[in-house]
């Protein structure tokens, strides 16, 4: 399983850091519940990319392994969105500069599923807001929908919204809608 973390930093600095980042210590398994550092062990890491409108970096992905319930944990960053290798800030960035018809640097093809992927959310995202209590109806216009709810989850913070709404409806931000955690 997947659990996002605050490092507190972005992404370069964290590349820079590399396995010397803060990685957190769990008090309890996420999965299983388990409580007690004795069994939750590092396991090495896994190495990917975290890439920006300006750089690709590869990082370290710290896993933890629960000797309970044998689940790998990986602690991902929360500027990163699961199994994408572009920031939540580019991502964001580049949807938002297609809802505003604005010329972004991304390749089309990537932009139109970021773009696609984000409407496809729209319902997903709504339904979040609405548990926080913060919204209620929606509209049928998508566009004006989706530019609403752009500017609700900036205004909320890119990956605070990430982490607040992880295991809304078993999803994450910008999952599949068929896939869930
Ligand atoms: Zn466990």
């Amino acid at each position: 399983m997947i659990i996002s973390h605050d490092f507190g930093i972005g992404l370069v600095e964290y590349g820079e850091r590399g396995k010397m980042n803060e990685f957190p210590l769990l008090d309890k398994c996420p999965n299983c519940n388990c409580h007690g550092h004795g069994n939750l062990h590092r396991n090495g890491y896994y190495w990917r990319y975290g890439v920006t409108d300006d750089v690709a970096l590869l990082i370290p992905i710290c896993r933890l392994r629960c000797l309970h319930c044998e689940v790998n944990i990986s602690i991902l960053p929360d500027f990163l969105i699961p199994y994408f290798q572009h920031t939540i800030h580019t991502v964001l960035g580049w949807v938002n500069q297609v809802l505003q018809k604005k010329k972004a640097k991304g390749g089309r093809q990537i932009l139109r599923f970021y773009y696609r992927r984000f409407l496809k959310g729209i319902n997903w995202i709504h339904s979040f807001f609405i548990d926080l209590g913060t919204v209620s109806g929606m509209s049928k216009d998508i566009i004006k929908e989706a530019k609403k709810y752009m500017k609700m989850i900036l205004d909320f913070g890119e990956s605070p919204f990430l982490r607040r709404s992880w295991g809304h409806l078993t999803k994450y931000f910008m999952a599949n809608q068929f896939y869930h955690i």
